[in-house]
């Protein structure tokens, strides 16, 4: 949450990603954005974006545009606001999983997923 000082107004900003122009009303296109866009704007059927919410969202798209310039990958982009909820974090990662039996020494420990099946911590040391 910002907090606004007292008596000051918080300023609608143009909901358009990399515009900062003021807007009549927060969650509205400004005045310039509006006539270039024209109809091709719309207010989706959603509540108007929040001040919060915007600066979030254009935080993130500034992120990805400077990645994209430095020739760089989006995707690997952290999210800004450090969001709880990364499920992406094992993407990469050989499959793992506990009480698999090891095609090497046969027991049944935590395996790795291998190209000729589940191989254990141990095995892989070996190797
Ligand atoms: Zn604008
Ligand atoms: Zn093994």
């Amino acid at each position: 949450m910002t907090s606004t000082s007292e008596g000051e107004l918080p300023v609608a900003r143009c909901v358009l990603p990399g515009c900062g122009n003021a807007a009549e009303e927060q969650g509205l296109p400004c005045g310039e954005c509006a006539a270039a866009f024209g109809a091709h704007l719309r207010q989706t059927d959603g509540p108007p974006m929040t001040a919060e919410v915007q600066a979030k969202r254009d935080s993130e798209t500034h992120a990805t545009y400077a990645v994209l310039l430095a020739g760089g990958n989006p995707a690997a982009v952290p999210a800004a606001g450090g969001s709880a909820a990364a499920p992406s974090t094992t993407v990469g990662q050989p499959e793992r999983k506990a009480n698999q039996r090891c095609w090497m020494c046969e027991q049944r420990r935590t395996c790795t997923r291998q190209a000729h099946g589940w191989e254990c911590d141990r095995c892989l040391e070996i190797r």
